[in-house]
């Protein structure tokens, strides 16, 4: 019977799929209806094949419909792509008519670009789309801002250049980085990324802005007021990203910086441009208009300091109580 049964088990398959000869179906028949295990175990291979054909079908399917939606989206794309052209085509003709060359269409041409990134682009490309809306989208933005400025003979393009990104640096990026060629391109370098083009971005604004304005004053005061703001920024960024602290004692250790931040850099940046001040002074029963920015800046240490106390507490007695 044992020897039968594993001579019968190496025939299943080719019976189950009806390939085997006429002999060994008999064979297998006759065993089958003695044998109760090798009967189960030809009803497995049946659901399970009749699963493998169930999941392939389903996959089939899902397949055909995404590739559906995907012409359907790309056919309404262009149905709104051709609408956009509407306003184009007049704007392009009033334009000519009524001036002796094209100048404002320009600007009514770089804003429903702008407008047609958000719209006709994701339902357009076929892959990573949110990449390709929020590039364009971008690329677009300064495009329009770009005419505007040759447009009104400014001199702030770069200003308003560098601050669009920043701006789209900080809301696009983070979702970028886990699109496609970018997340193979930065791997686990995402905050570093995000963080790295925002510095810059910052610098080049306030460059920009320095240059523009020509004030003395501002290149002094500047560089004062960035620099302690970037640098908390980045080390809170660091000992969030990489270090192995718990995240109470992380969120503790940044709640009291931000507290010691609120209260000492005003004094700080003063100090460094040479205006004589002193630090905060506490006092909670007189609320004046004189009193009022020492009393906040007081109260801002204390309860950040009190709630970073308590986080950094809690944090070490969890970690003490996990080892
Ligand atoms: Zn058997």
């Amino acid at each position: 019977m044992k020897l039968n049964c594993n001579v019968i088990r190496d025939l299943l398959p080719l019976y189950a799929d009806q390939i085997c000869s006429d002999e060994s179906r008999g064979l297998v028949e006759e065993h089958l209806a003695e044998c109760e295990d090798c009967f189960t175990l030809l009803g497995q291979m049946h659901s399970m094949e009749l699963e493998t054909h169930l999941r392939a079908e389903t996959g089939d399917v899902l397949r055909r419909q995404a590739s559906f939606f995907k012409r359907k989206s790309a056919v309404i794309g262009a149905v709104i792509a051709g609408i956009f052209m509407i306003p184009i085509l007049v704007c392009l003709i009033v334009n000519l008519a009524t001036g002796a060359a094209l100048d404002w269409f320009f600007i009514v041409l770089a804003s429903l670009v702008t407008a047609a990134s958000l719209i006709v682009i994701p339902l357009v490309m076929p892959e990573n789309k949110l990449l390709w809306t929020m590039g364009t989208f971008t690329a677009s933005l300064l495009l329009l801002l770009g005419v505007i400025c040759i447009y009104t003979q400014g001199r702030w393009f770069f200003i308003v250049a560098s601050s669009v990104l920043l701006g789209c640096s900080v809301c696009f990026l983070p979702f970028a980085l886990y699109t496609g060629p970018l997340k193979r391109l930065i791997g686990n370098r995402k905050g570093l990324t995000v963080m790295a083009s925002a510095t810059v971005f910052f610098a080049l604004m306030m460059l920009s802005i320095g240059l523009y304005t020509k004030s003395a004053e501002f290149r002094r005061i500047a560089p004062v007021v960035s620099l302690p703001i970037l640098v908390s920024v980045w080390l809170m960024f660091l000992l969030i990203r990489y270090t192995k602290l718990g995240g109470l004692l992380k969120a503790g250790i940044c709640t009291m910086g931000i507290g010691v931040f609120g209260f000492f850099a005003d004094y700080f940046i003063n100090i460094c441009i040479g205006n004589r001040i002193s630090l905060p002074v506490f006092r909670p029963f007189i609320w004046r208009v004189s009193t009022i920015d020492g009393n906040a800046k007081w109260l801002l240490l204390l309860s950040c300091s009190l709630a970073g106390i308590i986080l950094i507490v809690s944090g070490i007695i969890k970690g003490g109580k996990r080892d």
